[in-house]
């Protein structure tokens, strides 16, 4: 699930210069095939975060993570934003009532 804290400054800069994150990044691609999880391209890959409880962790995860193309990594991220806003909403009402 994607949250504010996945997108910390920290976490930021540990998934853009972090040697770690980049071998296990290249062996999810591995793992994957270098193909999106969904569609099978091989183009602008990413390795998304399936739930993201395990950043700084991952390589001891490696089930959280998975190949996503750009299309498809953007829409995953969409939807869950949507999910997360939606589950607030209720979350919410429910306090009300
Ligand atoms: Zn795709
Ligand atoms: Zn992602």
């Amino acid at each position: 699930m994607v949250n504010i804290n996945e997108c910390s400054e920290e976490y930021k800069s540990y998934l853009r210069d972090d040697p770690k994150w980049q071998v296990i990044r290249e062996n999810i691609l591995f793992r994957d095939g270098y193909r999106c999880r969904l569609c099978g391209s091989t183009q602008k890959l990413n390795v998304h975060h399936i739930r993201g409880t395990h950043r700084f962790h991952e390589e001891d995860y490696p089930e959280d993570l998975c190949v996503l193309c750009d299309t498809h990594h953007e829409m995953i991220h969409r939807y869950f934003k949507v999910c997360d806003s939606l589950k607030e909403f209720y979350n919410r009402k429910r306090k009300e009532l």
